[in-house]
């Protein structure tokens, strides 16, 4: 009996890295990485020598410009003039300091992720990591840490890995040090977010996450990620365990964000 419990550790703690060694070998492949020989979103073929997406689908992705809201990072349409808060985080800010987002979620990034996370489909991560090179994200300093949206680890052994674990080694390739995985946990299965409303998903994520270190947090400045911003429900929850632990503060980063 005690034997099978110990034999069953590292198979679950290996699932909460939330990378099979397949995705870690492929990460950390630098500068040996293959490149596909056509662009994962059109299939033009061949592409030109160093790049993973051809010139035009890199063309389409739509980023996120300014001017913003300071605090949860939506683009203030029209405005003319730099950023400043928007009428709701004026009225109700929200536990997160800051919420950056690289492209809109529409094509091709969409696409991307899509097939990354629901038909594991590895050929799209170096167009990823194109799209998101050179992304002047945040600065970090060494006491800071990052930490992705985990998964419940029923879907995260589904999956066979966390999106968002994945896209933090992309965003943050010279800083997988600061990457931690199993601080925060999703400890209860949630229905998908989409179509339910403001309150109903606010209901789904009550308690699920937890904070299982949170002397590891404690005065500590985190970096959220996630792959996409849609109401922000979810990186609001972690953010609150996040700040209820200790943490000084909470920002988040995501690929893609859902225009409102
Ligand atoms: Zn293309
Ligand atoms: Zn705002």
């Amino acid at each position: 009996m005690i034997k099978r419990r110990i034999k069953q550790i590292p198979a679950v703690s290996r699932a909460a890295t939330g990378l099979v060694p397949f995705w870690e070998k492929w990460l950390q492949g630098g500068t040996d990485l293959l490149f596909p020989p056509s662009c994962p979103v059109c299939g033009t073929s061949p592409l030109p020598a160093g790049h993973a997406i051809c010139h035009r689908c890199l063309q389409e992705v739509s980023f996120i410009q300014s001017p913003l809201c300071l605090s949860c990072g939506r683009e203030m349409g029209d405005s003319a003039g730099s950023d400043h808060l928007c009428g709701p985080c004026l009225r109700k800010p929200p536990p997160y300091s800051s919420a950056q987002g690289l492209a809109h979620y529409q094509e091709p990034v969409s696409s991307l992720l899509h097939r990354l996370k629901y038909q594991g489909d590895t050929s799209v991560l170096s167009a990823l990591r194109e799209i998101i090179g050179g992304w002047d994200s945040l600065s970090l300093q060494e006491q800071d840490r990052i930490i992705p949206v985990p998964l419940h680890v029923s879907r995260l052994r589904q999956r066979g890995f966390n999106q968002s674990l994945v896209l933090a080694k992309l965003i943050f390739p010279n800083q997988r040090d600061l990457i931690q995985i199993d601080t925060l946990a999703r400890i209860r299965q949630t229905i998908p977010q989409t179509g339910l409303d403001g309150i109903a998903r606010r209901k789904n994520l009550h308690q699920a996450f937890i904070v299982r270190f949170p002397e590891r947090v404690r005065g500590r400045k985190i970096v959220l990620v996630d792959d996409v911003f849609t109401t922000g429900t979810t990186v609001a929850e972690c953010s609150r365990m996040l700040l209820r632990a200790g943490a000084a503060e909470v920002r988040v980063l995501t690929l893609a964000r859902v225009r409102e």
